[in-house]
Order: structure tokens, then sequence, then C-alpha cells
């Protein structure tokens, strides 16, 4: 049996359990050996009814005491209960609906049984568990993720079956092994599904992520080496106060230095692949602005990238401020065929030298004249996945990414160990902390007042809501619910309702509107979280906070603040269990202490959309809590690569070969 081949060569997988088993991602042999244990059932030693405390979970090996006695209490439940002792104590055992599990239970046999032991009605109680009349052969069982039709034992018969019929080749030597105190890989498999002790699996669980890791960060490499092409577009050196005269303000000296890198980058021998961090409302536009400047001065085109399209709205305007002597082209989705193809037009014979739309224009089939540099504003997703699609399609450009995702530092070292970081340490001068409030209860009334004032005094507010309509079944207050009693409680007062289902052209309307101050209050779901810049409105509330991750609550909140005068921020949630993650906002403005806390509570998936897309390759590693896993394979491999043995060609042939899966899913996409 080999790794490659379809689960279909299981005996008792047919058409049907194969589809089953696809929907856990299961349809190879390897993605079966992969799929591990959540957990496992100890079985090892049989445990004593006197000292197992009460809402424990154990094995019991029990004589039965007493016949079996059916109830039916109501329809369609029927409970078999007897009675089992080992000794050292008397249970009741409760099974429910199994209508034929009566005529296996015989005074006087001796049977094991795995649950929970609970005090009920002064009565020692094991509800409902597992019985067994001879005991299981393994010391653990495991424990799998299911779904439905996919039953623990199904799962466990397949894989000792996989795990006795796999053919397998160890990638590394048995020196490598020893040096690094890691199993062989047959032993792993067998001992991370079927462990001898509980510290049999978590050393096996510890080799599959090494290699995980491992291949993972020459799978990073591979693409570093991608990127790191020749510098084809070296330009004369740009000054940079030449740009700054076209701007309102003066720049801050975090701002400087990245600009500086920038031009360093520009001029040097490589490509540029840079990416640019700093908390939001640090003021990266400019900088991206800038580099933008330097490559339309030397006759190059560059893009860049918004993730929505009122975000490349704002940054057209801007642009068209700042650079009022050229064409700047803004390609939405809005456009009709005809207005879409003159800009097409104009970006293909080059006249269009500074161009802006949203992420949908990197997949679109745009001909660029002499396309110097591409920059992606506000990408939340990071990871293997955008930058391949960075890389893959235009070798040559530069690369910048302007973030405010923040990422720890060790952590963006490893990801993009071979693309340069600036990070935007510094805020615009000036700037007030923004006061923010946790309102639960009463206090919601205030602050319905105490909006109504501010919008008096000429300031403009945000209300975020998270859902767009009433829907069935969600305690949430919903955006247009939220409008319409606003609208009673402030009459007179200029408000829209914006979000992600109106036509483009309305949503247009609507910023400009708010951007030109005619909107007082603009009640919005989240499509206003990124990027959007009204430095006049000073209140951001957020109705059933709860229901956002930190990291994106710490967007919505750098919506305000962006001008002079004190801001604030509302989070609006009646949930007490929510309360300890909102307050991390209230006591904490930084982002990335805020983004390190909500890993801590929530796991890394949200904040790095790691699962879903970056790290996809990953399906047992965690790229958080294997931090120190992370940096240890990084250093193995750099030892790998120097002695150039013949581990550096496994883990190479299989980063290779799974990049190459990874590319061909996005070009499919
Ligand atoms: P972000 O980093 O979140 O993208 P923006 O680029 O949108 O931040 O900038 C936020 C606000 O700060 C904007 O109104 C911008 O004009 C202003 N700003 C940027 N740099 C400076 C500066 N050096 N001094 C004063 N205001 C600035
Ligand atoms: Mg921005």
């Amino acid at each position: 049996m080999q790794l490659n081949e379809s689960v279909r060569c299981l005996s008792g997988v047919g058409e049907k359990t194969a589809k089953i088993l696809q929907k856990v991602e299961i349809s190879t042999i390897r993605d079966l050996l992969y799929y591990l244990p959540r957990t496992y059932k100890d079985f090892s030693t049989c445990r004593k009814i006197r000292d197992v405390s009460f809402g424990e979970t154990a094995f019991f090996e029990v004589r039965i005491l007493s016949q079996p006695q059916v109830k039916r209490p109501r329809y369609r439940l029927e409970i078999t209960s007897f009675q089992v002792s080992d000794g050292t104590g008397i249970a009741n055992v409760d099974i429910f609906n199994q209508f034929y599990i009566k005529n296996n239970i015989a005074q006087g046999n001796t049977i094991y049984i795995y649950g929970k032991l609970e005090q009920k009605f002064g009565k020692v109680r094991i509800s409902s568990p597992e019985l067994y009349f001879k005991r299981p052969k393994e010391a653990f069982l495991p424990i799998y993720p299911l779904t439905a039709g996919l039953t623990q034992n199904m799962l466990r018969k397949f894989l000792r079956e996989a795990l006795h019929a796999i053919e397998l080749t160890e990638p590394y030597s048995d020196d490598f092994l020893r040096k690094n105190r890691l199993p062989g890989l047959k032993e792993a498999l067998k001992e991370v599904h079927f462990p001898n002790t509980p510290e049999h699996a978590e050393k096996a669980r510890l080799r599959i992520i090494f290699d995980e890791l491992l291949v993972f960060n020459r799978m990073l490499e591979l693409l570093g080496e991608e990127k790191r092409s020749k510098n084809r577009m070296r330009i004369k050196s740009v000054p940079i106060e030449a740009f700054a005269e076209r701007l309102p303000f003066e720049l801050t000296g975090a701002q400087k230095r990245v600009m500086q890198d920038i031009v360093k980058d520009f001029t040097g021998e490589q490509a540029m692949s840079r990416l640019v961090q700093g908390d939001v409302g640090s003021g990266k536009t400019v900088i991206a602005f800038f580099a933008m400047d330097c490559m339309r001065r030397n006759g190059y085109q560059s893009i860049l990238m918004a993730p929505t399209e009122l975000l490349a709205q704002q940054h057209y305007e801007t642009a068209v401020k700042l650079f009022p002597e050229d064409e700047v082209v803004c390609l939405t989705g809005a456009l009709t065929a005809k207005k879409k193809n003159e800009l097409r037009e104009k970006i293909e014979n080059g006249s269009g030298k500074i161009v802006i739309g949203t992420h949908a224009l990197l997949y679109g089939d745009l001909v660029f004249r002499n396309l110097g540099l591409i920059i992606t504003d506000e990408q939340h997703r990071f990871g293997v996945k955008q930058r391949a699609a960075l890389s893959g399609g235009q070798q040559d450009v530069h690369t910048l990414i302007m973030s405010a995702t923040p990422i720890p530092r060790t952590l963006s070292l490893v990801l993009f160990g071979h693309t340069d970081i600036s990070i935007v340490d510094e805020l615009p001068p000036g700037r007030k902390e923004i006061k923010t409030y946790l309102i639960h209860g009463s206090k919601y009334n205030d602050m319905i007042g105490f909006i109504k004032n501010e919008v008096s005094l000429g300031r403009q507010a945000y209300i975020v809501c998270p859902l767009i309509e009433d829907s069935e079944g969600m305690e949430a207050k919903s955006a247009r619910q939220m409008f319409d009693e606003l609208q009673e409680c402030y009459p007179g007062v200029r408000m829209a309702l914006i979000h992600g289902k109106l036509k483009n052209a309305e949503k247009q309307k609507i910023m400009e509107d708010f951007s030109r101050g005619t909107l007082q209050i603009l009640v919005s779901t989240t499509v206003i979280e990124v990027g959007i810049n009204v430095p006049n409105a000073t209140v951001m509330a957020v109705m059933n906070a709860e229901r956002f991750g930190l990291a994106q609550l710490h967007q919505l909140r750098g919506r305000v603040g962006r001008g002079g005068q004190q801001s604030y921020c509302f989070l609006v949630s009646d949930h007490q269990n929510a309360y300890e993650r909102l307050r991390v906002l209230v006591s904490s403005s930084d982002g990335f202490e805020i983004a390190e806390k909500d890993m801590q509570l929530r796991g890394t998936g949200d904040v790095l959309g790691t699962r879903q897309h970056g790290a996809g390759t990953l399906k047992v590693a965690n790229l958080i809590t294997d931090m120190g896993l992370l940096v240890r394979t990084r250093d193995v491999l750099a030892q790998l690569k120097k002695s150039g043995g013949q581990e550096y060609a496994a883990v190479t042939a299989i980063a290779r070969e799974q990049l190459g899966r990874k590319l061909i899913e996005i070009a499919l996409n």
C-alpha cells in the first residue's frame, strides 16, 4: 500500500464510505494516516471506583451485580439499567436506546466499561458508557473528529489496516533521527494513532509536526528564491522631499525611514519584496503613494490593490489630488464594460501610470505596457497562497505589501524570512488616545445621548452592526433595525445605512457624502472595517461587540481618532462572558499586544487566516503554539543545506511537490 493510493484500496471502503471520508478531507492513504486523533481514551489501567472522583472519566473492570431493567419513560426513550461492582464500590449503569444490549448483560459476568463517574440523587452512576465484553487490545484508543456517517470504530479499523499494509521510506538517516531525538516515521505514525503511553503519543506527534514544519520552511525558501529576481527597473534615486512637498503635513520619522528602505530597494540589485507593517492610522497610504511616485517619475506603471471597492475609491481620490499631472486609472467592478475597456486601453498603451483597483485586478487579464510595482494594501490574510500568486504571475516587478495585521515578530521573521520588513512604529503627531468603553445595560441610553451631542457639535459617527437584516435564530441587532431606531432617536440628523449588498455606485455615493460631512451618522456592517479614512468622525459604536474578534474591533476602532479631535469607541455587549476579551481593547491601543492576546484567547486561525489560506499545507502544526519548533526546524534546515545530505534533497522534493499542488490550486481558483 502506498501513501498516494486512494482510500478505496482499504477493505470496507466503497463509494459511499469514500464520500463520507471526503467530508473530513481524507481521500488518500496519506490523508488518512495524517488524520490525527483529537485525544485518546486511556485503557491502559483499570481504575477502581473508590479512587475515581465524581466527574472523572475512566476505564473500569466490573462484575455485573443485577439483571438489567428496562424503562421507557418517554416515547422513543428506552433506558437499560443495571448495577456493577469492582469490589471497591458499586455503580448504577444506564444505557440509552441500545435496544439489544439487555440480551448481552448477564448477572455475574465481567465487563469493561469506559465512562464518566457521577453522583446523582445520592447514587453513584455511570451514564451511557462504552461497553466492552473483552478488554480492548490497545492501551490507548484514539478519538477522532467525526462527521455524519463516520464513527470512531470505522476510522480505527481503516487505520489499523493502513498502518499494517503501508510501505514507507524513512527520509532521514538514523544519525539525523538520533541527533534530533525523533522516532522513525513508521513508528511515529503507529504511535500517534495507537500509542503505548501518552509520552509515546507526544513524541510521535512531535515527529509529524517536525516534518511538516521542516517542509514548510523549505517551501517558504523556495518561494523566496523564486521571488528574488534581478531588479530590472533600477531607477534614479528619488528625493523624498519632492514627494513630501505635495503633502499637507510633515512626514513622521517612521514614514521617512520606510521610504528610505523603498528607495534602497528601487536602486538596488534585486527586485523589491517588502512588507510594510504599521498599526491602523500609522499613515501607510502615503508610503504606498511615495513608491508609486518613484515609478511614475521614471516612466513605470504601478498598481495599488485594495481589498474593497470603497477603499479603492478612497485611494483613487487621494491619488488624483496627489498627482494632478498624471492620469490615474481606477478599475472597480462598478464600471460599465465600455468604460472598463477604455481604461484597459490606457493601461495597455501606458498612458495610465497610476492604476488603482480591487484585488480582483490581479486575476484580471490586464496587459501593462511597463509595469514596475504591485502594491497590496491592507492584506489581512497572509501567506503562501498570496505570495505565490503575486510571484507567480509577475516575476520581475517590485512588490510591496501594506498591512495593519500585527504578527508577532518571531513569526513574521519565519513567514517572511525572505521578504524584507519595514515597520511604521510611530503615529502621526497630535493623535489622542481613543477613549474606549464597554457598554451594557442602562449605559446604552447614555451612549445614545452622547452620540447625539457629538453630532450636534459637528462631528460624525459610525455605528457598526454584525448583520444587515434581522435573521432568525440570531440574537443580534441588525443594521437595518439600528438604522430605524436611530432615525427615531435622532430626528433631523442626516444618516445612511451602508452594507455589502448595496450596489457599488450606491456605496460610493454614501461614502462620498459621509466623507464630505453631508451625512452625520453612518450605520453599517463591517464593510467599513478596513482602510476608510474620515478624520472628522469621532465615534465608533459597535453593537454586539462579542461577535467580533479583537483584531477586527481594533481595525474598526482605527476608523476614528484620525483627526485632531478626541475620539471614542463604544463596545456594546450584554454578554458577560465576552467581557474579559473585550476589556483587552479598553486597556490597550497597541495592535500587536491586542493581536497576541487575541491569539492566546482564541487560537491563531482567525488572526492569521492560516488555517484557511496561508499555511494551508499545515495539517497538524500550529504556527503559534508550535512557534518554538518552527524556529528550530528553520535552523535545522539551514544546517541540512550546509551539509547537503540526503535529508535536504528529500525535504526539497516534498516541498516542491506540495508547492506544485498549491500553485495548481491557486491557478484553479
Ligand atoms: P493606515 O496606516 O491605517 O493606512 P492612513 O494612511 O489611512 O493610515 O492614515 C491615517 C490618517 O493619518 C490619514 O488621514 C492621513 O492623511 C493621516 N496622516 C498620515 N501621515 C501623517 C503625518 N505624517 N502627519 C499627519 N497626518 C498624517
Ligand atoms: Mg490603510
